[in-house]
């Protein structure tokens, strides 16, 4: 699973040069031109997240129409989900190399992030979801792609009265109200409700598994949708994989190699414990890819969103590591959570 990528339609009201043949995004032209002419780059590196990668060479044909013909620019033909998956090979063959559709979790001089901010209106979806909110304490949080507008959702929310709770999580995120489908601190305020501002359900069902005590209404601008989110689905669908887990005699401990998914301590420290535990190094993490190990249950290190929703498409049963603890006895099912990534690298 991945974090969405940057899809919101809109107006271009941003500053700064579109894409011509894409009016609905600012790809931020100038900003890579500058960085380009800043490191006299003569080879660029271009990756984009998945969803956007039909429009890759659209930019890069914009991109060689601004520079002189002996720059040369690549696009990362490698699958990517987030800034925590990076194409390491492009990146060191390029001068300066530009990442679509994520801010930074980890800040590098010849990295250039261009999150493609969404220029949807915000105001109709808030005074909406302000309907539902019970107040007067509520947390703020939203995705990347609608960061340019987060103040403009608190001034709006603190006009109606609400009192509103903000905070920047750990390192792996770069705003104040950030959330990632691997990490929801930004949320961990005094508030007992959560307003999510943004499309789609990957990032509040992930929330609200990670905050149950807390009830999160998501204001979806691009759908015109306001509603609360139900993680009961989701938590039925880990309990059930547990439980199926519970009789495997041998495991497979993925330990993923993007570079932002290492989690090498805790994959380690499982295989040590464990005799029937062998350790599996990937980089892309697929019900494929996993067919061929003669093992009866997985534990992912890496992206937890792989585990939790792709998980039911896996051969075997597929757990987080805190869910294999419980599955070998080692902790009680009432302790299940949700799995979090905390930190870069
Ligand atoms: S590890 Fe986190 S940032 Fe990376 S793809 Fe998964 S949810 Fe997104």
């Amino acid at each position: 699973m991945s974090e969405p990528d940057g899809r919101t339609p809109g107006d271009l009201t941003r500053t700064g040069m579109a894409l011509k043949h894409d009016r609905e995004w600012d790809y931020e032209l100038d900003r890579i031109k500058e960085a380009v002419e800043a490191h006299d780059a003569t080879f660029v590196g271009l990756q984009f997240p998945e969803g956007l990668k039909r429009r890759s060479t659209a930019v890069a044909a914009d991109l060689e129409q601004l520079f002189d013909d002996d720059i040369t620019i690549a696009i990362s033909g490698e699958p990517c989900y987030g800034a925590c998956d990076l194409d390491l090979d492009l990146l060191r063959r390029s001068d300066v190399f530009v990442h679509f559709g994520h801010s930074p979790m980890k800040e590098s001089d010849k990295i250039v992030y261009i999150p493609l901010f969404s220029n949807v209106e915000i105001e109709p979806i808030i005074e909406s979801a302000i309907e539902e909110l019970s107040g007067p304490d509520v947390a703020l949080v939203t995705t990347a792609q609608h960061m340019n507008r987060f103040e403009e959702m608190v001034d709006q929310l603190e006009d109606a009265g609400f009192r509103v709770h903000t905070r920047r999580g750990d390192e792996r995120l770069t705003h104040t109200g950030q959330v990632l489908g691997c990490n929801y601190e930004s949320a961990d305020v005094p508030a007992p409700e959560v307003l999510y501002v943004g499309g789609g359900k990957f990032h509040p069902l992930g929330l609200a598994m990670d905050h149950p005590e807390k009830e999160v209404i998501i204001a979806d601008p691009v759908n015109n949708l306001v509603e609360v989110a139900d993680p009961e689905p989701f938590l039925r669908q880990r309990y059930a994989t547990v439980h199926a887990a519970m009789d495997a005699e041998s495991w497979g401990v993925i330990l993923c190699t993007k570079i932002g998914q290492r989690r090498w301590d805790i994959a380690n420290e499982i295989v040590k414990r464990n005799e029937n535990a062998h350790l599996i190094t990937l980089n892309e993490i697929t019900p494929d890819r996993m067919q061929h190990f003669n093992v009866d249950a997985f534990v992912n290190t890496g992206c937890p969103r792989i585990t939790t929703d792709d998980g039911p498409r896996f051969p075997k049963p597929l757990l987080t590591p805190g869910e294999y603890e419980i599955a070998i006895g080692n902790r009680d099912l009432a302790e299940l959570q949700f799995d979090t990534f905390h930190g870069t690298w």
